[in-house]
This record gives C-alpha cells, structure tokens and sequence, in this order.
C-alpha cells in the first residue's frame, strides 16, 4: 500500500498531439512546488501570526522531491489500460487529463466513461479545445459532476500545476477518509465494514445474474499462540505476511477450475479483526469453486513464513457458505460461514468446510451449554464422582479417579465427553480443574484421617492445565494445602497431550515427578505414539484406552496391541491399568496376561463420595479372604 500522504501525486495523461503531452512534461515534472508550499506557509504565518512554519518543528518542504508522478498516453486506449493497471497494482492515479478529441482512436468521454467504472475516486479533466462541449451532458455520462473538470485549451501552464496540486490534495484528503473508514490500519485490506458492503452488493448481483456466490471465513488455528510466545510485533508482521499472501491466491485467481479460465479472480480479501479473514467469491462458475478457493488458500499459508527473526509456520482453517443456498442475505451468510468454519477448526487444523443447516442446531445446543456454564461452579452445580481402580492380583481397591459431574437445572446432566471440550475451548476447564483437584485432594486426606485403607487418588488433567507454566506450582501449594502425601496423588494426563508437543512434554513430566506425584498417560492407544518413545517420559502408569479392552475379546488386532502394551510396559517398569472393563471375560485375559490394575462397570461405576466411602471401608474390614474372587465379591457385592 502506497503512503498517500508523502508520495507524489499520481497523474495520467491522455493527448493525441505531442507538443502538448510536452508542455503537461514540462509543467509536471519540473514543477517545483516546494517554493508555492513555501509561499503558502509564509502567508498563513502572516494571517495568523505565527512563526512561518518552518522553524516551529514542521517539517521543511521536500523541494528536493518530485510533486508529481505523471504517466503520458497518446490514446484513450492506453489511458484506459493504464488506470486499470494502476489500480490492480493499488496505485491509482489521483488527476487524469483526457483530450476530448484523440482521432482517429476513441474519445476523452469515451475514456472518462471507462475510468470512472475502474476508479470512482480518480480525479478526471477533461481538456477541449472546442467550446461546444456542453459540460452539463458529460458530467450525466460521468457521474459524479464534482469530480469531473473542464480545462479549454491553450490552457497556461499555471493552470495545469494549479489544478493537480488543489485536485489531488483533495484526492488525498478523500483518500485518507476512506481508508479510516474502509481499510484495516494494519493490513490494508478491507475492514469489516467494506466486507459488509461488497457482500450485500455481491448478493445483489448474484440474485440478479441468478448465479451462484460464496463467502469464506478464515481463522488463524495457531495465531495466539505465536503472539503470546513472539510478541504483538511478530504477531503483527504475521499477520501482514498472511495478508499478503491471501491477496496473491485471489489476484490470480489460480485456484478456480479450468473453465473459469486465467486471469483475475474479481473477490474481496477483508480482514475482520484479529485473525480473522473473510473472502466474497462473487464470480463463482461451479458450486466447487470455493471448495478450491479454500484448499488452495490453505494450501499457500502453511507455506512457512520468514518473518524478520523468526520462521512461523500457520494454519488456517475455513468455513465457506453459499448464496443463496446457505442464506438469504449478507448477515447468514456470514454468520453460517463463520459457523462452518468453526466445525473446521474441530476437525483439526488446516481443514475447509461447507455449511450444513445441522451446524446449526449443533451450534445452538453448543453455545446453550456454553451460556449455563458460566457461574455453573459458583452456583454449587458441579460435583465429583470416584470411580475405584482395582490392583487384579490381589482384588483389592488400589485407586480412586477422581471424575467431574455437571448438573444443570434447565439441561439435566451433561456427559463430561461434551462438556469438558466445550470448558476447553472457552478456557473455563482452567478454574473447573483447579476446583477438582483441590476437592479431590481434601477427600482423599478426609479418608485418610479416617484411617481407610490409603489409596491413590487420580485426578485427570486437561492440556489447557498442563501447558501452563505455574501448573507444577499450583500442584505443590494445593498438596501443602490439603497436606495430603504427594505420593497419593496421581495426575492423569492424555496420550494425545503428551504426544502433541514430545519435548515440552517431556520437561513438565519432569517437573511434575519432581514435587512428588505420580503420573499417568490416560486413554493410551488412541494417540499413536510408540512405545519406545515411552522411556523419555517420567511416567508411572499407562491407562489402556477403553477401546482396546472393549474389543479384546473379539477383535484380534485390539487383543495383539493390549498384549504389546502389557509387556512392553512391564519391561520398561510402568504400570498397566486397563479402563472399561465390563466383562468376565475382559477380566480374564487381563489376568492372563498379567495387567495389574484395572477399571470398569464389571467392579464399579464411579461412586459418590459416600459410597466410595464405605467401599473403602468394606475393604478395610475385609479379613484375610481365601480367594481372589471372594475378595473381590465381598467388595464389588
Ligand atoms: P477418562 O479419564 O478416560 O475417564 C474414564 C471414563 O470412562 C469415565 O467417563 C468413566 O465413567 C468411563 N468408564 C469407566 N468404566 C467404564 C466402563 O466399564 N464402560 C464404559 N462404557 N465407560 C466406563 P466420564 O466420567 O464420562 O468421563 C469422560 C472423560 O471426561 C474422562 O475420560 C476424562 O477425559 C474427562 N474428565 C472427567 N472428569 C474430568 C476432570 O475433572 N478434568 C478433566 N480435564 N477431564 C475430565
Ligand atoms: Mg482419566
Ligand atoms: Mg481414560
């Protein structure tokens, strides 16, 4: 984007006759205008009493500077072109001299006709030699009449530095407040305020034309991220370097199918806020156009990108929406493709998708449920429920897990498996997991002052908690605060957490291991990770995910990677817990196999704390029972 304010005065001009084009060359580019701005300067001081300008901290006039940037055409053709080019290139011309008469090509009407269609800002005059143009009846064909001007030739060159100067200064002054008004500051893209424009224009010609038009919104997946760890400056230039590049894709249009052929892809780039995109396709020939719009967009961003210091690689994701199939004006256009594009993003990153009146209703109950969760914890409606752990060699009760409730008065209970993604994603899982362990530790020190049998007591940890900094240290003052004995704690976190960021993962296990808790990798087997990797890890436990012992006894390949799992584990000294065991059978190939710990409805749903109490309190009173079965009735009754 050009910097209207210092960069001289863009002009055109269009003359059949050479010795004119040379007297326009000879005003414009040896004008020196420094000396008029001086002379102004000095008379302003004079009217107002002031010091003359340039001693008080303004400024001197660049007379060193060229004023003007004149382009010489000898046809209205070329005039035309050269607008257009302008204009693609985000340099359009502020003044535009058209000779009425160019014979024997087309005329300065037909050319102001043209550029008015290509630039409404320009600046246009029209020079005649004639006194029979009637300046009324072009000012009708070129609308608007006050930036349309009449210049009779012989025309004195004073009248020509004159008018460029007062016209484009009035250019840039209409400039300047269209850019506040219309364009991101930051980008130079169009503001939210000209994407709702374009696009209600967009439908308007669409519904006219009866074709097809889309809108895509776009997201930055990982772009808080990489402000908060780069710093807003990073962030900025990122997010200039994005720009940039979404501009590239629809200027060339090189994503659209074959049949729309080259050239350019007349859409609008805007940005929203933040780093958030929207793109109005208004030329679409097929409905798969903007499906490849959008894979080509994504595609071009994950290119990385070399910032100043810093090599950043982002992801985007996209929803698109049709007209007029995913809404009937610009604001459900919008807002479906906005919801699209969050359906998008939970699919992963990098991802495009389309709306479907499903998202909807999806949505509904989604921001439903977002909408009750606030204060949820303040008004008494979360709980925790612990689900016992059973040690299956020797049937006895090993651990307690720890699992969260929400019971809401208006949507009943909730599963955790929709909640808990939900408390993610607006950040509240960070308050609701703090709430957790420090309840869950007063219950386990509650049972241990009543003498019950010790057991671990398993608290699962969301990535949100475990990437923070202060997490280890809020562990250690909520164990000091509660006084129970680190080791009796144990943190579970997911395989698929862990996995995501190995190195990171690494240093905060250490971390952890450090103030004295045990660890746990929850839901293992669904995160592909390899076993061998296992061994960097400070880890006490793997929990088999639930999938796995649920096909054990049917599905070959499960029963061979819960095998594996087993004795891999018990080669690198980490315990095995088999999760969602239901069934005898389940139990026995655990046995069989020699898996110590075990979890499921076959022993235990997970329990109130009054239950989980006189659990353990049977198994404190359990004597010396001959088997391991009759051990485990009396317990699991
Ligand atoms: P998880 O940590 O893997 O917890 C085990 C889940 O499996 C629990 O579901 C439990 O009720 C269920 N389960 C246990 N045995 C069986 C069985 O034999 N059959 C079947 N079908 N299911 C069984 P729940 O309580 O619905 O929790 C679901 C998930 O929600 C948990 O999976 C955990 O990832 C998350 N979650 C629960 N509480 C918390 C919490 O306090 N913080 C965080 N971050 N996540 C939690
Ligand atoms: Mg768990
Ligand atoms: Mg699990």
């Amino acid at each position: 984007m050009t910097d209207t304010k210092r960069s001289p005065i863009r002009v055109l001009v269009a003359d059949d006759e050479s010795d004119v084009r040379d007297a326009y060359r000879q005003v414009l580019l040896e004008a020196d205008v420094s000396k008029d701005l001086a002379a102004f300067r000095k008379l302003r001081a004079r009217l107002f009493n002031k010091g003359d300008g340039t001693a008080s901290g303004e400024p001197a006039p660049a007379g060193t500077l060229p004023a003007f940037d004149p382009v010489f055409c000898s046809d209205a053709e070329s005039a035309v072109a050269a607008v257009r080019a302008g204009v693609a290139a985000g340099q359009p011309f502020a003044v535009i001299f058209l000779d009425m008469r160019m014979p024997p090509g087309k005329d300065g009407v037909w050319a102001a006709k043209c550029i008015r269609d290509l630039d409404p800002a320009a600046e246009i005059v029209i020079c005649t030699a004639y006194s029979d143009t009637d300046p009324g009846t072009i000012g009708g064909l070129v609308p608007p009449e006050d930036k349309l001007s009449y210049l009779q030739k012989p025309f004195h060159p004073h009248e020509i530095r004159q008018m460029t100067i007062s016209l484009g200064s009035k250019w840039r002054a209409e400039h300047r407040i269209i850019r506040l008004a219309y364009f991101d500051p930051l980008t130079g893209l169009a503001n939210r305020q000209q994407a709702h424009e374009c696009l209600d224009s967009a439908i308007e010609a669409a519904r006219k034309q009866d074709r097809p038009m889309a809108v895509l919104y776009l997201d930055l997946d990982n772009f808080k991220r990489i402000n908060d760890t780069l710093g807003h400056g990073v962030g900025d230039q990122l997010l200039c370097a994005v720009a940039e590049r979404l501009r590239r894709v629809l200027r060339h249009g090189d994503a659209v199918s074959p049949a729309h052929g080259p050239g350019p892809l007349s859409g609008l780039i805007a940005r929203m806020g933040g780093d958030e995109f929207v793109a109005i396709l208004p030329d679409l020939h097929g409905a798969e156009d903007a499906g490849l719009v959008a894979a080509r967009l994504i595609e071009q961003l994950q290119v990385p990108i070399e910032l100043q210091e810093n090599t950043v690689v982002i992801t985007p994701s996209v929803g698109i929406a049709y007209f007029p199939a995913d809404g009937a004006d610009g604001q459900a256009l919008m807002r479906n493709a906005d919801l699209a594009m969050y359906f998008a993003k939970r699919q992963g990153a990098g991802n495009f998708a389309f709306f479907e009146q499903s998202m909807t209703t999806v949505a509904l109950h989604r921001f439903a449920i977002e909408g009750k969760m606030r204060g949820a914890l303040q008004r008494g409606e979360f709980s925790i429920l612990y689900q016992p752990q059973f040690d299956v060699r020797t049937s006895s009760v090993s651990g307690m897990e720890a699992l969260l409730r929400w019971d809401n008065p208006e949507l009943g209970a909730i599963s955790p498996d929709e909640f808990i993604p939900i408390a993610e994603e607006t950040g509240m899982i960070i308050e609701l997991g703090e709430w957790v362990l420090r309840n869950a530790c007063a219950q386990a020190k509650v049972w241990r002052d009543q003498n019950l049998p010790p057991v671990r007591m398993a608290v699962n940890v969301s990535g949100h908690q475990f990437v923070m900094k202060e997490f280890p240290q809020l562990v250690m003052s909520i164990i000091r605060e509660t006084g129970i004995d680190a080791s009796m704690l144990e943190l579970e976190i997911t395989e698929s957490v862990v996995m995501k960021d190995e190195q990171w993962a690494e240093k905060a296990l250490l971390e952890l291991k450090k103030i004295g808790v045990s660890l746990a990798i929850d839901d293992f087997g669904t995160g592909y990770s390899s076993l061998g990797r296992l061994r960097n890890f400070a880890v006490d436990r793997l929990k088999i995910d639930r999938s796995f012992v649920t096909s054990l006894i049917d599905c070959d390949d499960d029963r061979a990677i819960a095998q594996a799992i087993i004795s891999m584990s018990r080669s690198l000294h980490i315990n095995v817990t088999a999760e969602g065991v239901e069934n005898f059978p389940q139990l026995a190939f655990l046995l069989e196999n020699e898996c110590q710990e075990a979890q499921g409805f076959l022993f235990s749903r997970a329990l109130s704390a009054t239950d989980a109490q006189q659990l353990l309190m049977r198994a404190a009173a359990l004597g010396e029972e001959p088997t391991r079965t009759a051990r485990l009735r009396s317990l699991i009754g």
